[in-house]
């Protein structure tokens, strides 16, 4: 049976439920499963041509074990992966744009994007667990604009769940507002915080501090770094597999990377049993991977706005788990780099274990104009239309992929309709929003107006919980 252990070495031994529920470990570290299942070759054939939600349950059965009931998970998956949540059959659907180079369209969820395949199951898994120990839980949540509407819409039909995302008044895109504001559910609660998004990020994390506030509410969260978003994300990366190899032939993916969640579920996968050849990570000027890659030092440095911004950030946090396998589970010195890196903003690896670490991944930076570039050329070839993060993928594949005969897929993280300004500025022509969107700037905003202020934001809270 699977069981958990903290990347940091303080815990060991725990469920799939503790994990899902704790999201981060006690010692600051990261969830990683004892052992990684195997899909055999016999079991990859048999899933050649199965429906989504088929293929999810067997990717994932053995990282929930007995936690969940076998019903009820088959259950929830076949209901999450469905026409109801997404809004094309196959889910993550292949696109060819190259000779042998594939686009994996990850952005028919609700808010089009690819956070939607793990958020939608992560928010029935918590409701589900929730209801059967009959507790309840508030989520409580601060958002620049785009994750809090992928938060919202996992959340928005749980019983047990109230949702609460602070985004700061006046500072997000419009879509980015919309897409959380017209969501009309009864535990569905905006604030709009008059102050920016650090206001908002130092409100949310004096709640967590706040211990009464915390028991009193179930205070919970659903963090970049929690297990179940790794595992759910694991299953695309073996349907794309099956679909261009059988489950037998190698195939190279390139990901555009932030937090190191997307690619390092690649890494899971290939884990399992699905042949990789290389893995590329593609980076805009926020590049800690692509230097870390270069040179063999993780050094973090400022934030600089991009064309892709859900790219920009300073720390790869979910990289500590690859970083645990790559030196041998040895938690003790993962504790000590996590250390220095905290300390000294910095941490490096020996010679050997960057050799092992470049003979699987490779990563490339990618600036804004060659983001543009990027789109405006694979408009022009193909007439299919990409978002700057899906470009700087893309780039870094068609850089960094060395073997013409090695299927190619770079995945599409959000649909062009999200960022149409950049796409309209390479390609010329203003993407459109999807049609079971296409009404957003007609719908009814629901959202709260509230002062910068911790007090007033948690009275708000205790108001609107239900009871
Ligand atoms: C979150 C996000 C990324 C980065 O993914 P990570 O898992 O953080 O590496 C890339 N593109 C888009 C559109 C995203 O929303």
């Amino acid at each position: 049976m699977i069981t958990y252990l903290s990347t940091r070495g303080g815990e060991q031994s725990k469920t799939f439920i503790d994990v899902l529920l704790g999201g981060l470990a006690s010692d600051g570290g990261l969830y990683i499963p004892n052992s990684w299942p195997e899909l055999s070759g016999h079991e990859l054939k048999a899933l050649n041509g199965a429906p989504y939600a088929d293929l999810a349950r067997h990717v994932m059965a053995p990282f929930v074990g007995e936690d969940i009931s076998p019903a009820a998970f088959r259950q929830i998956l076949q209901d999450v992966y469905s026409r109801s949540h997404f809004n094309h059959a196959c889910m993550a659907p292949l696109v060819q744009v190259g000779p042998n180079a594939w686009i994996m369209e990850l952005f028919h969820g609700p808010t089009l994007a690819f956070k939607d395949y793990a958020l939608q199951l992560l928010g029935r898994l918590f409701d589900h667990v929730l209801g059967e120990r009959g507790e309840r839980a508030t989520i409580v949540g601060a958002t620049s604009g785009d994750t809090g509407s992928a938060a919202i819409e996992a959340c928005k039909g749980c019983a047990n769940i109230d949702i609460f995302i602070l985004h700061p008044k006046g500072r997000t895109s419009e879509v980015q507002r919309r897409q959380m504001t017209t969501v009309e559910a009864d535990n569905v609660h905006n604030i709009a915080l008059e102050g920016t998004f650090d206001d908002c990020q130092n409100i949310v994390k004096a709640l967590f501090n706040d211990k009464r506030f915390r028991e009193e509410t179930n205070l919970s969260a659903v963090n970049s770094i929690n297990w179940a978003r790794i595992m759910a994300q694991i299953v695309y990366y073996v349907s794309a597999s099956l679909a261009l190899g059988g489950g037998e032939r190698a195939v190279s993916f390139a990901v555009p990377t932030g937090n190191f969640g997307n690619v390092y579920a690649a890494y899971c996968a290939h884990k399992m049993g699905i042949p990789i050849k290389r893995l590329i990570i593609g980076s805009n000027r926020n590049d800690i991977l692509t230097r870390f890659f270069e040179g063999g030092e993780m050094r973090s440095s400022s934030v600089e706005p991009s064309l892709s911004p859900s790219m920009d950030i300073q720390i790869s946090s979910n990289f500590e788990r690859y970083l645990c396998d790559l030196v041998g589970r040895d938690t003790a010195s993962i504790a000590k780099l996590m250390n220095s890196f905290k300390e000294k903003g910095s941490f490096s690896i020996g010679a050997d274990y960057m050799k092992e670490a470049r003979s699987l991944f490779d990563a490339k930076r990618c600036s804004d104009e060659q983001t543009l570039q990027m789109m405006s050329a694979c408009h022009a070839e193909t007439g299919y239309m990409i978002d700057p993060h899906t470009a700087v993928g893309l780039f870094a594949g068609l850089q960094g992929h060395a073997d013409p005969s090695v299927p190619l897929v770079a995945l599409a993280c959000a649909h062009p309709a999200k960022f149409p300004d950049a796409v309209e500025k390479a390609t010329g022509v203003k993407p459109e929003l999807p049609e079971h969107m296409a009404d957003l700037f007609e719908r009814e905003e629901f959202v709260n107006d509230i002062p910068n202020n911790q007090t007033k934001v948690a009275d708000f809270i205790r108001a609107n919980i239900s009871k």
